[in-house]
């Protein structure tokens, strides 16, 4: 296992030979929260922060994304054309990203990046994508990451884990894209890589039992879909929904976009927007019928998704890291452990 130590006071030297190799994303603190962005030339990530309110999925995934231009007027020479959009897939690199939110790739991955089909845009993002991680010291109250296949300390889908010791960063290396941004930033090997790995290893320990937020899961897979789909509960669950999208927004797991034009004149372009299950043109079909016209069914759709459709087509987890995000953001506490509680003790 290879083990660096950066001493903080050497930070903003690294961020900067880093500048040279990456397109640098990091976490940034604007109008008093933070949120991922690409970085300046002269901006630092801020590492000093619990998590974003926004997952950084929009850097492999934006929010709105041209994907095709054309133009109808036939002065141009390639009028009638549908043309692709340039595309910027030069390395990037997102530092300071939270283990859930890079574990949460890996579950999206399954929808943009299978053996049937393959999502340029986000495979090619992804791919051009080093993941440096920052531990979770000090999780939230909200956090129930070791509950649902991740971990304050999760190296799943990570190049690098940096971890917060202090005046300096210990630096574990995870993969050979990790090892090829340690040679790029100037970073040596520490002095005392064992006695790294073993403080790695009780700060792993000290911030997992920290974790006092659980859900239940170990019975989703044997309920029967139709049993959970038709159980009482749902009315009840769905009661103070407002069908804002937030929670869908602010997933690190939510993946869905719808695909619209917009033009402009004789031209336009057309682009992908994220979408969410929880709005009601999500479903409606081109001849007026919806088959989720009502909010009852819409709330249950982001569940049964999340924690049951997912769980039976994998096998291996639920649709959800654990961030806690929709938790704190719901502006009616509609609160995801306690519908996964009901879900797992449904009889
Ligand atoms: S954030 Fe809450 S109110 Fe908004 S759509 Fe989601 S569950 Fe409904
Ligand atoms: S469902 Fe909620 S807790 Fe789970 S990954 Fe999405 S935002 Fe985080």
């Amino acid at each position: 296992m290879k083990i660096v130590t950066i001493f903080k006071k050497d930070w903003s030297k690294t961020i900067e030979n880093l500048k040279r190799d990456y397109r640098l994303f990091g976490p940034v603190r604007e109008n008093g929260f933070h949120n991922f962005k690409e970085l300046d030339e002269t901006e630092l990530p801020d590492l000093d922060y619990s998590n974003t309110r926004l997952s950084p999925k929009s850097i492999i995934h934006p929010q709105s994304e041209v994907m095709f231009e054309y133009s109808l007027d036939k002065g141009n020479k390639d009028h009638h054309v549908l043309k692709e959009t340039d595309k910027d897939y030069s390395p990037r690199t997102i530092i300071g990203i939270r283990p859930c939110d890079a574990a949460a790739f890996l579950i999206v991955r399954r929808n943009f990046d299978t053996a049937e089909c393959k999502d340029p845009y986000w495979v090619n993002a992804y791919e051009a994508t080093t993941f440096v991680g920052l531990a979770c010291n000090n999780p939230s109250g909200t956090c129930f990451c070791t509950t649902a296949d991740s971990g304050p300390f999760d190296e799943k889908g990570l190049d690098l884990l940096l971890v917060d010791a202090g005046d300096h960063f210990i630096a574990k290396i995870i993969s050979s894209k990790g090892e090829d941004l340690i040679e790029k930033a100037g970073w040596e090997p520490g002095p005392d890589a064992d006695a790294s790995a073993d403080r790695i290893k009780i700060m792993k320990q000290e911030a997992e039992a920290k974790i006092r937020s659980f859900v239940a899961t170990d019975k989703l897979k044997d309920k029967t879909t139709r049993d959970l789909f038709d159980a009482p509960f749902w009315e009840d669950v769905a009661f103070s929904c407002i069908n804002c999208g937030t929670c869908t927004y602010v997933c690190p797991t939510c993946w869905c976009f719808d695909i619209q034009d917009e033009i402009f004149g004789r031209s336009g372009i057309r682009m992908r927007n994220w979408d969410s299950c929880m709005y009601p043109l999500f479903t409606l079909h081109g001849s007026g019928h919806n088959p989720r016209s009502t909010r009852m069914q819409r709330v249950r759709q982001r569940f049964m998704h999340k924690l049951k459709y997912y769980v039976d087509k994998y096998g291996d987890g639920i649709q959800c890291v654990g961030c806690g995000r929709c938790v704190r953001l719901c502006p009616v506490n509609i609160d995801i452990r306690k519908v996964c509680g009901m879900m797992n003790s449904h009889e």
